[in-house]
């Protein structure tokens, strides 16, 4: 008898991941409905969901669940300072990551409702937050409100440094990324839907005009619906197959430090550092400006699609030649869907950290609350951030392959925006009518002439 793909052992995982592990099934099925590319937080949330609603649906993580940047991420659910176009997906998102730290515990996703502080220098400061303050009243779930010297003195204390104010979020939250996205992956299980990883997709294959299979490194698996929930990897998949996704990569470092007595609880972000308390009671930095955008071929592909969002970020971040330029230099754009593909080669975006803007993030940080200049650093990590034109993400049917689904772009906001997105697009999936009006997050935006706005 002849040995099956299944039955091949699982290839290596290079790269340090940060989420914790979960048990994955082991053989692949010949058919399912529905095909997730991508175990992320778009990807799981998604299956949770659908599985959920009882519709038989797989995931295909070509590393490890949640190895890329939902375990990377700062670990803030939060809506406080979005553009007012994504304010009901993530009310609606907050309400689901509340009713999930209920039902699994909140010890399992790292859940806190700790709240979130703007901390502003000037009164010009004052003056912006209050202006998001007036475009986002009527939205159900925003209670931000500015807060008084003594409030704000409550929230911060140890802080020398003297803030012109502040804008409080009470309802934003923090959850553990490194905890997040395997529980719920866990759930997801739970309810029915597969998981398997390592294993890439290497492309979709059609008949008659519309999705009929997904073909993998460990073989076919025919369905009528994929949904592509990648990441920083969705443009490369989606143009292989021909459909034109503009989306960037922005490299963004964090820092974690050991447990702290007596600092802020909430997160915050001021000028110069940004901050969330962990579980344990350290705390993770990270910057408020030097993101990094590396130079790479698709830099100068789409430079007129992200040139507003560009000028409008110009302050927060740095364009620059380095090791990620090359490692994109080296990625080819089309394979045969019989060759191996570009996801078996890198099966983990594991990007080296910027230890010295970290260190600079912490010495920012420890000017402003004094007892951080004794901190003991304990772990440096950077993601690659997916960003679309618009900063919005995509949500939806690609019109001209019928069956296939995005989910992607979520522009640094995915932890915040990811159960609503997966439940919004199993609305779709099941043509149930949607819970938040979808046309925001169109596909179709970027090619029928709409006028698009930079929405941060
Ligand atoms: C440093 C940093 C800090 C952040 N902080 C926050 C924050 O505080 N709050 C917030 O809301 N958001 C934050 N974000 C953004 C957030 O992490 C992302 O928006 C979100 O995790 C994206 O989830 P995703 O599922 O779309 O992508 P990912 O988590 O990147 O998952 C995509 C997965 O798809 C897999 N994949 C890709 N192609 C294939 C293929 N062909 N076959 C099989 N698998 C494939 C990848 O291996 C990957 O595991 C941060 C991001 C970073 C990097």
């Amino acid at each position: 008898m002849g040995i099956s793909q299944n039955d091949l052992p699982s290839p290596p995982v290079a790269g340090h991941c940060r989420a914790r592990a979960v048990s994955v099934d082991t053989r692949l099925p010949e058919e399912t409905g529905v095909v997730i590319v991508g175990a992320g937080i778009a990807g799981i949330c998604t299956a949770l969901y659908l599985a959920r609603r009882g519709v038989d649906c797989v995931v295909l993580e070509k590393g490890q669940v949640a190895g890329e940047q939902s375990s990377r991420a700062f670990g803030w659910l939060c809506s406080l300072g979005l553009d007012p176009l994504k304010m009901e997906l993530t009310t609606l998102s907050k309400r689901l990551w509340r009713e999930l730290a209920e039902e699994l515990g909140p010890g399992r996703l790292g859940y806190e409702r700790c709240g979130l502080l703007h901390l502003c220098e000037s009164e010009a400061d004052i003056a912006r937050e209050q202006a998001w303050l007036d475009s986002v009243q009527g939205f159900d779930d925003v209670d931000a409100r500015l807060l008084s010297n003594a409030e704000l003195a409550e929230h911060l204390p140890g802080c020398r440094r003297p803030y012109a104010g502040a804008l409080f979020q009470p309802s934003d939250a923090r959850v553990e990324p490194s905890l997040a996205t395997s529980a719920l992956a866990d759930a997801a299980r739970a309810a029915g839907a597969r998981i398997f990883a390592p294993c890439a997709v290497r492309g979709i294959e059609r008949s008659a005009g519309r999705v009929e299979a997904v073909l993998t490194e460990r073989g076919r698996i025919r369905c009528s619906q994929v949904v592509v929930a990648g990441g920083a990897w969705s443009r490369l998949f989606c143009g292989n197959a021909g459909v034109a996704l503009p989306q960037l990569s922005i490299h963004s470092s964090l820092v974690r430090v050991a447990p702290l007595a007596g600092g802020p609880a909430s997160c915050a972000a001021a000028d110069g550092y940004a901050f969330r308390r962990d579980a344990e009671g350290g705390y993770v930095f990270g910057p408020s400006s030097g993101h990094t955008a590396y130079v790479t071929l698709d830099s100068f592909r789409l430079f007129f699609d992200f040139l507003p969002a560009l000028r409008n970020q110009w302050r927060q971040m740095r364009v620059r030649l380095g090791r990620e330029s090359f490692a994109d230099l080296c990625l080819p754009r089309r394979w045969a869907l019989d060759e191996v593909s570009p996801f078996e080669r890198r099966r983990m975006l594991d990007p080296k950290p910027d230890v010295a803007l970290n260190l600079k993030t912490l010495a920012n940080m420890a000017e402003a609350f004094p007892a951080f200049r004794q901190a003991r650093v304990t772990e440096h990590w950077a993601g690659m951030i997916d960003a679309t034109p618009d900063s919005v993400p995509v949500i939806g049917a690609v019109d001209a392959l019928p069956g296939l689904f995005l989910c992607t772009g979520f522009s640094a906001y995915g932890l915040s925006m990811g159960p609503a997105a997966g439940w919004l697009l199993a609305d779709m999936l099941c043509a149930r009518p949607p819970s938040c009006a979808p046309e925001a997050y169109r596909f179709s935006r970027f090619s029928d002439g709409s006028r698009l706005r930079v929405a941060p």
